[in-house]
């Protein structure tokens, strides 16, 4: 469903990553973890076509991501992916509950349906409490399961997530962990998680282990 081959990307002289090659398939949960500065955050950016790599390919249902202009890429995510950056990244101007509610909007959806459903997934996450408030007004954690939510409400073919429960203590970081492969196994979704949380990384079917922008294992 979801393949990489040869990725090289680089930030001036920094080599991120070099020849990295994967393929996950439908309904599979990937861990990606490996050392701080190890490329997990470049990769999983680039299988989510929100970067370029410089060289080889990602292909997503057949289709070549990589070789997307940029509105292509952001109308395939918006269509395809749920994803989770590493620092929570809502719209500071909605609410929790707007938010959550966008990937519905962005499809079409009524308001009114869009934020009910909204709700739903807060409560699932265990941040309805939340919905009413701003990014602003919200907690690490908080930030993070509203942004987990967002990126499950629509039931999106892949979900992306940037350590997922970097900011949580270990109950809400289980919960939020139960939740995602609960909707990934449910929808039949890919599911990539970056991780440095072996917990985590054993909710996976296969952990891939970077060193150096390069797949060790
Ligand atoms: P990880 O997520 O495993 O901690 P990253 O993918 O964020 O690693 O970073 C890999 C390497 O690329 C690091 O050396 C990092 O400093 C560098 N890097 C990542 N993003 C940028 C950027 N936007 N500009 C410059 N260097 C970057
Ligand atoms: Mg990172």
């Amino acid at each position: 469903m979801l393949e990489a081959r040869a990725l090289r990307k680089s930030f001036g002289r920094t080599t991120a990553l070099e020849g990295v090659s994967l393929s996950i398939g439908e309904g599979e949960i990937v861990a990606i973890t490996g050392p701080s500065g190890s490329g997990k955050s470049t990769l999983l950016h680039c299988l989510a076509g929100i970067i370029r790599p410089e060289a080889g390919e990602v292909t997503f249902g057949g289709r070549r991501v990589d070789s997307l202009d940029d509105a292509g890429r952001t109308r395939l995510r918006r269509e395809s992916f749920g994803i989770v950056f590493q620092h929570g990244e809502l719209v500071p101007e909605l609410s929790a509950m707007e938010n959550v509610a966008l990937p519905f909007l962005f499809g079409g959806h009524a308001r009114q349906e869009s934020l009910r459903r909204a709700m739903e997934a807060l409560e699932r996450l265990g941040v309805a409490d939340c919905a009413e408030r701003l990014p602003g007004e919200l907690s690490g954690g908080q930030s993070q399961r509203v942004a987990v939510a967002r990126a499950l409400v629509a039931s999106p073919k892949a979900v992306f997530a940037d350590e997922p429960t970097g900011a949580l203590d270990s109950l809400a970081g289980e919960l939020v962990m139960k939740e995602l492969v609960r909707t990934a196994e449910a929808a039949r979704m890919a599911l990539v998680i970056v991780t440095h949380d072996n917990r985590v990384a054993s909710y996976a079917n296969r952990e891939i282990v970077l060193r150096d922008g390069r797949v060790a294992g």
